[in-house]
């Protein structure tokens, strides 16, 4: 990481004290916040509205860019995969993803992930480091730009997901800044009720998310209705057994304004949690601990070659969700998107593979 300040992960109330600080005029504030957040731009020497005198002083004190990107992969669903490199070269991966009336981007809360889900491609990479709030708002910034050109608006919104590589929970205050830096209304004005969070288990963090106003959506990545077979799935389960993320779940679920609900993802392993009896059994667990409030998406499983695990059949899927719902439990199918660039959910793996449409495009962002 640069010792100089990641201008991108400081909110405004942040800026206006170093501005302050150097005797710079209020207004100041939120001219420069404005070009990094809402114009998106990526220089300094590009905020051209700025004094030349205040845009080198800042340039020798603070960063605006601090990710390349490496390589840019397009799906034929036409989802895409960035692969970023910090400053310091740790792999950091985001995936655009577009459906008819909203679009979707997955960013990274870590580059790898300590967690060894035995189902997960990205767990193999191991932890490398947390990214900082600065490089989680640049990961979307550089999404943005790319689909809908630098500054220009999005036509209808952007919504969120902390469901690319890490566990965003290992990196909570700076997965939180970043997120209320993207609220900003003089900024991409990205509100929480658009961001959806995943956890595979990190049970402190859910209580802690419980207590704030500003909450992203949450997902809890479940895997297993027994600790037995979960534990095997997810060793996380070994420190935050089922029954205590039933409980945090049931305390976040106090705490959900009506009308609100939140996720279990449950990734679909032939032969392995996929079974009839398994949809009774994760019936029966939400059953237990009185969940309502909740629904279940059901993710089939995105294969690799380094991964044990082959996808349910797509009838044991359906089969799966008619029986959650036999049992008054809301459940979805997930569509996989991207799988041929290594996009979908599990396959983040900082693999320089899939068709890479555009090098040299790739080459022109990263300048
Ligand atoms: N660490 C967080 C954030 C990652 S989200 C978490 O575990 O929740 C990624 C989602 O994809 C999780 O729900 C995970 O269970 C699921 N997943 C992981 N590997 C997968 C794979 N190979 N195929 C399908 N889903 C997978």
């Amino acid at each position: 990481m640069s010792d100089k300040l990641h201008l991108l992960g400081i909110s405004k109330a942040e800026l206006e004290d170093l501005a302050a600080a150097a005797g710079e005029p209020r207004y100041r504030t939120t001219q420069v916040f404005k070009a990094l957040h809402q114009r998106r731009l990526r220089s300094f020497d590009e905020i051209t509205d700025l004094p030349k005198r205040l845009r080198a002083t800042m340039a020798e004190k603070a960063v605006i860019s601090s990710l390349s990107v490496e390589s840019r992969y397009v799906s034929t669903d036409g989802t895409r995969r960035y692969l970023m490199k910090t400053a310091d070269g740790y792999s950091v991966e985001t995936v655009y993803i577009p459906t008819e009336n909203r679009d979707t981007i997955c960013f990274s809360s870590q580059s790898g992930c300590p967690l060894k889900c035995d189902f997960c491609l990205t767990a193999k990479l191991g932890l490398l480091r947390n990214l900082t709030p600065g490089e989680i708002v640049e990961q979307i910034i550089i999404v943005l730009n790319d689909v809908y050109g630098v500054g220009a608006e999005t036509p209808h919104g952007t919504n969120l997901v902390g469901m690319g590589a890490g566990e965003p929970f290992l990196n909570f205050d700076n997965l939180i800044a970043a997120l209320r830096i993207m609220a900003d209304e003089d900024g991409l004005f990205i509100v929480p009720n658009r961001v959806t969070v995943s956890t595979a288990g990190i049970v402190p963090r859910i209580y802690d998310l419980a207590q704030l106003d500003d909450r992203p959506h949450l997902a809890i990545s479940l895997a297993a209705p027994t600790d037995e077979l979960r534990q095997r799935l997810m060793p996380i389960n070994k420190k935050w057994d089922i029954d205590a993320l039933m409980k945090a779940a049931k305390e976040f679920e106090r705490s959900l304004k009506r009308g609100e609900r939140f996720t279990f993802e449950y990734v679909m392993l032939g032969g392995v949690n996929d079974t009839d009896r398994h949809a009774v059994e994760l019936a029966n667990l939400l059953g237990r601990y009185r969940l309502k409030k909740v629904k279940v998406n059901l993710i089939p499983h995105n294969g690799a070659e380094q991964l044990d695990y082959t996808a349910s059949t797509p009838e044991q899927v359906l089969r799966f969700k008619s029986i959650l719902e036999s049992r008054d439990v809301s459940a979805y199918v997930r569509s996989p998107r991207g799988r041929d660039i290594y996009a979908a959910c599990g396959q983040l793996a900082a693999k320089s593979e899939g068709s890479r449409l555009d090098s040299a495009r790739s080459a022109v962002l990263s300048a």
